[in-house]
This record gives structure tokens, C-alpha cells and sequence, in this order.
């Protein structure tokens, strides 16, 4: 019999790529669907291609992996194009290359999924008669303002973040004008009609699947469902299949000798420190971070990065700096000493770790994150406390969800990416997640973390969701036999 073939597109960055790889692999293994992964590719850096390499490999054997590279975008672009607008003109202009891939497919696509960027091509999805989906890696309450962003539009006048007044979102909680999303802190910057855009884009698909389970996030997903709320917007199913998260990559050999440091280590001792596949601190931001630290006293794992100078989301698409340094001596931006006075407690890592595998180590008992949703998802599933510490895109908001919804970590009383946040607070803040028996915190990371397998497991909610759309799959592919 003939299986459905699914094609996932992934618009350019790991943090998107990664998710959908995810999906991939558990629609070809647990569904036996035939998979192809088309990836519109980025620059990386040499740490980034390793775990791009590595995230291939670990899917290639089950899935068919097509890299688009984007179309030449020169002329097209200003050289300070903020991320949304770029990813919304690569994906816009990378339109064509996709088309010709889908066409030249022996065993066409009965299923198109595309990620939150990609909407523009389901319109091929249209053309070719397939099913279509659009997959939110990141949560309900972010995809909810997202969708409702069109309407805010026109709602209200003058700045999100100068109005005195969260901002309502229908059956969801509303979103204080200091959280908004990146592309919405200034309607005058071309990214904030891009986003708009993607907005309005959200209710082009047959489906919506969202990296979340229902009890996570219950109240923003019957909204989305609700005909009277913002489901009257969407009108199409909305299924929350996760969370998905990526399994461990097979280890290098400095992820080996950091496993061995590890294992001698007290269980859940070790705070890990790392600002995603992106995100990039100032110097001054740098400094407190390492006396914070010390001053602690906590043993530590941190994902050293080369500091911005003054963009927080410089390394997404190496803009400037903070990427492609593999080779630079992380004490040269590190207080004097700090290396030599910490090696005992605390191993710095350049660049990038391999997170997924570091977080599941018994020894690792808190993380401070700047709450990319896959960050939050590895951290949750592994019961692991947060700090939560946002640095652009919809990590405020996440941040918020975290700290005072789900109360599975602590945010700093300054925004980090408008004010440094002091020594003494980061010290206080891994305090807080680290000590104290029972730790109210812990003990809600471990719930979250017992929630998050009940959901996945069979006849949990999210595997009942991703079995619904496993279904529609099939009869999308009965559906274009009837066609042919
Ligand atoms: N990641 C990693 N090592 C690093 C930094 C990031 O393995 O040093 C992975 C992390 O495990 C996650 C992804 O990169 O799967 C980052 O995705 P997220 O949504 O958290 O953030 P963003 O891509 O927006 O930075």
C-alpha cells in the first residue's frame, strides 16, 4: 500500500530547522509516512554545521533531506534588515526554488507542512492539491497574539509598547506592551509589516500544530478553538502535539570530556548557561554574568559567546559579530582571572554545546535561558528550573509564561535586553532555583516534566492529536488517488 508523503518546509535558522526535523522523524518512525525535509538554509558557523551535520544524519536514514539554498537577496535587503523581514524575503523569494523542488518529485507530496515564516508557499500546497498545515514551534499563547496581531493593527493607535494598557487578546491572558514580540516594538521598522503579514498568513492552512500539549497551555488553545473567541479567526483544527524535543546528538569529544566533569558533579548542583542558537550578550552584560557566577558560588556549565555590540539577535544571521569565532580564547571577553578562579566549579563552553544531551545529565539542576521555545520544551522535559532571561523574538513573552504563569522559573527585574542585569541579582536568581528543600520551583519543573510525559505517551493528548492528523494524512493520499 502506499504511503502518504509528507513534506515539511523549515524557513533558515537551527531554531527553526531543529523543530521540524523533530516532527519529521516522528511522522516517518512512529507513522512509517515517507518524509522530505526541505530545508532553506543559512549561513552557519562551523559549531552550527556540526550540529546542522548531526541533526541530518540523525534523520536521513528515515527521511529524504533536500537543502534549498535561498535566493540571492542583494539589492533586495538593507544591511541592518532586522531577522523577521529577512526570513519573511528569503521565504517570499525562495518561493520559486521550492516550487521546481515539489514539481521534479517523482512520488509527489499529498501533505505540505510549512513552519509560521513559510505561509507564503502553501499556496503551492493549493496548486499541487495537497494537504496543507502550518507547524507553530513555539506556543499557543504566542501563536494567539500572532493571529491577532492583524486585528491590533487596526485596534490601536501609536506604539504596542507605549500603550498603558496590556493588550487583550480574546480568552487569552493579555500581553503587557513591554513583552510584545520583536517584530511589533516598532510599527515604523519594515519587519513590523512583515509580521503582520505572517499573521494574516495563519489562517491559510487546513490545520494549525503547535509545539505545546493541552494541559500546558488549556485556556489559549480553547480559545483558539472557540468559535466565540479567536477561533471565529482561525477556523481550522488546532492540534497540540508536543512537546517535541530533540534527542541527544551522538557526543563529540569535548561533550564527552564535559559528560565525564559532569558525572562527578552532585546530582542537579550544576546551573547550565546558554542564550540559544542566536543570542548574543553585551560586553558589560558579559562581565556581570561571569561575577554573578562567581559570586553564587554555584557550579556552572556556560555556553560562552563572543559579545554583541548592541544587537542581541546578531548571531541569527551572523550580522556583524558574535558567530564563526570557534577559535577565540573566551578569556579575552571575560573578566581577568575568572577562568583560572572558577576551573574547579565551573567549564566554560565556546560558542555552542550540545544542549540537549548536557540538560538530561542528572547532575544539572537549573538553566538559565533566554526562553527559546525549544530551550523552554528541553528544559521542561527535563524537570530542570529556570531563569528566565529573554533576549529577542518572543522570548519576553515566553519568559512571563514561564515565570509567573507556570511558575517554573524566576525573571530578572529588568528587561536583559534594554538594562544589564547586576551581579547581585543573578547570583539571588540562581539562588532561588537552586537552594531550598523542597524548592517550590523544582517541585513545579518536576510536575511540568510528569505532565509533559503524560502527554505524549500513548493516549496522551498530544499523541491522540498527532495520530488525528496522521489520519488526515492517509485520506489526503486516498484523496489524491481519487484525483489521479
Ligand atoms: N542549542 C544547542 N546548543 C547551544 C545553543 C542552542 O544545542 O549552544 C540548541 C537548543 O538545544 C535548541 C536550539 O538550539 O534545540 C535553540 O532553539 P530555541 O528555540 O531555544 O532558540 P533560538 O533558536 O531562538 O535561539
Amino acid at each position: 500500500m502506499q504511503k502518504p508523503h509528507v513534506a515539511l518546509l523549515s524557513s533558515p535558522g537551527l531554531g527553526h530547522l531543529i523543530p521540524v526535523i523533530e516532527l519529521g522523524k516522528i511522522l516517518a518512525l512512529h507513522y512509517n509516512f515517507k518524509v522530505t525535509i526541505l530545508a532553506v538554509t543559512s549561513q552557519t558557523s562551523q559549531a552550527e554545521s556540526h550540529v546542522l551535520k548531526s541533526a541530518i544524519s540523525s534523520v536521513v536514514n528515515f527521511c529524504d533531506f533536500l537543502d534549498i539554498p535561498p535566493a540571492d537577496l542583494s539589492g533586495l535587503l538593507e544591511n541592518e534588515a532586522a531577522v523577521v523581514e529577512r526570513l519573511c524575503v528569503v521565504m517570499r523569494e525562495t518561493k520559486g526554488a521550492v516550487r521546481s523542488v515539489i514539481s521534479n518529485m517523482t512520488h509527489l507530496p499529498s501533505v505540505l507542512i510549512v513552519d509560521i515564516f513559510g505561509s507564503e508557499c502553501l499556496s503551492l500546497a493549493q496548486e499541487f492539491g495537497m494537504l496543507k498545515y502550518i507547524y507553530v514551534a513555539s506556543n499557543a499563547w504566542f501563536f494567539s497574539l500572532l493571529l491577532y496581531t492583524p486585528i491590533l493593527d487596526k485596534q490601536v493607535q501609536g506604539q504596542f509598547v507605549d500603550q498603558k494598557e496590556a493588550l487583550e487578546i480574546p480568552g487569552c491572558s493579555p500581553v503587557r506592551p513591554e513583552d510584545v514580540v520583536d517584530p511589533m516594538l516598532d510599527r515604523n521598522n519594515r519587519q513590523y509589516q512583515e509580521y503582520v503579514g505572517v499573521g494574516m498568513g495563519m489562517v491559510k492552512g487546513d490545520g494549525i500544530l503547535v509545539n505545546t500539549w493541552e494541559q500546558l497551555q488549556y485556556r489559549d488553545l480553547q480559545s483558539l478553538r472557540d468559535e466565540n473567541l479567536l477561533g471565529g479567526m482561525l477556523k481550522v483544527p488546532v492540534y497540540a502535539i508536543g512537546p517535541l524535543v530533540r534527542a541527544p546528538e551522538p557526543p563529540t569529544s569535548s561533550t564527552v570530556e564535559l559528560l565525564g566533569w559532569l558525572d562527578q558533579q552532585p546530582s542537579e548542583s550544576v546551573v547550565y548557561v546558554s542564550f540559544g542558537s542566536g543570542g548574543t550578550l553585551s560586553y558589560e552584560q558579559t562581565v556581570e554574568v561571569a561575577c554573578g557566577l562567581e559570586l553564587s558560588q554555584l557550579r556552572f556549565v556556560w555556553v560562552v559567546r563572543r559579545p554583541n555590540s548592541g544587537r542581541a539577535d546578531s548571531a541569527y544571521f551572523s550580522i556583524g559579530d558574535g558567530r564563526g569565532r570557534e577559535n577565540d580564547d573566551v578569556s579575552n571577553y571575560l573578566p581577568e582571572g575568572f577562568k583560572e578562579r572558577t576551573h574547579k566549579v565551573g567549564k566554560l563552553v565556546p560558542q555552542w554545546a550540545a544542549q540537549a544531551t548536557i540538560l538530561r545529565h542528572p547532575s544539572v539542576g537549573g538553566f538559565v535561558s533566554h526562553c527559546g521555545w525549544s530551550s523552554v520544551l528541553e528544559g521542561i522535559t527535563n524537570g530542570v528550573p529556570m531563569i528566565c532571561w529573554p533576549l529577542y523574538a518572543e522570548q519576553r513573552m515566553n519568559a512571563t509564561l514561564l515565570a509567573e504563569e507556570l511558575k517554573v522559573g524566576v525573571k530578572p527585574k529588568v528587561l536583559p535586553a534594554k538594562k544589564v542585569v547586576g551581579r547581585e541579582e543573578i547570583a539571588r536568581m540562581m539562588r532561588d532555583i537552586m537552594e531550598g528543600e523542597p524548592n517550590p520551583i523544582r517541585e513545579r519543573a518536576r510536575e511540568l516534566k510528569e505532565s509533559a510525559a503524560m502527554a505524549m505517551k500513548i493516549g496522551g493528548s498530544s499523541f491522540t492529536a498527532l495520530d488525528d492528523v496522521a489520519k488526515q494524512c492517509n485520506e489526503s493520499l486516498r484523496h489524491v488517488h481519487k484525483q489521479n
